[in-house]
């Protein structure tokens, strides 16, 4: 980044909006986040989005971690003055302005954690969204699958690989059982990534003969020099 690059990023105010969504799949069930930040003219600057926990985490608390997520995001990138996005009609909106204090005591500690983190900006303003708000962060929320090229919300999005590479669940499906029918231990899809994506990811919405078949396979990669003995023996018996 360039040196005007960079003042204009420490002095305009930014834009940051959150929220986290629970996904549920049939033999999986993850709680996610979604952190976008904007200029003050609109224009992205900054979209993540991940699992928070693997398991269902009550909203309360995953939409503060998001927030708290998307405050970290911020820092690093050395915004200085950021203006919060709150969902409608949302709790944490009073508890950020102080209007109200939650009762959970988890909560009241989590609320504390965010205090601590605005404390770095030299201000954060506190905004509740607009439905035209929450239209604008949910087009740009869109990510693009790099198989089927379709528009998909990002909690129907797949990462198993350890780059984080993206793909949408059905192509995820698909492509791994292409593999293993192939005979292949599954591969990331994305161009020029060699990782392999994990058994114990993905095991949660294959189904379970899928998962026998790549284990299979793993177990088959690991002794070559059995698969060679097997080879010479044949060959010498013709
Ligand atoms: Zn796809
Ligand atoms: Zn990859």
């Amino acid at each position: 980044m360039d040196m005007a690059a960079a003042k204009k990023l420490n002095e305009n105010p930014h834009k940051l909006y959150f929220k986290s969504l629970l996904y549920v799949e049939r033999w999986f069930t993850s709680t996610r986040f979604e952190v976008i930040i904007c200029d003050q003219e609109d224009n992205l600057v900054f979209k993540s989005n991940g699992p928070l926990h693997y398991y269902n985490m009550p909203s309360m608390e995953a939409d503060i971690r998001a927030l708290m997520r998307g405050l970290d995001e911020a820092t690093l990138f050395g915004i200085n003055h950021i203006s919060i996005y709150c969902p409608p009609r949302h709790l944490i909106f009073e508890y950020l302005l102080g209007i109200s204090y939650p009762k959970e005591k988890e909560i009241a500690l989590l609320m504390d954690d965010v205090k601590r983190i605005r404390n770095r900006f030299r201000s954060s303003k506190i905004v509740m969204m607009f439905e035209e708000d929450v239209k604008f962060v949910s087009r740009l929320s869109i990510e693009t699958c790099i198989i089927c090229l379709e528009n998909i919300r990002p909690e129907l999005m797949f990462s198993g690989c350890e780059k984080g590479h993206r793909i949408c669940l059905t192509c995820a499906k698909s492509h791994i059982k292409v593999k293993l029918l192939d005979g292949m231990i599954p591969n990331c899809p994305q161009l020029g990534c060699k990782s392999q994506l994990s058994i114990v990811r993905c095991g949660e919405f294959l189904t379970e003969n899928l998962c026998l078949m790549w284990k299979q396979r793993i177990k088959e990669d690991s002794i070559p020099i059995a698969r060679d003995f097997t080879v010479h023996t044949k060959a010498a018996r013709i």
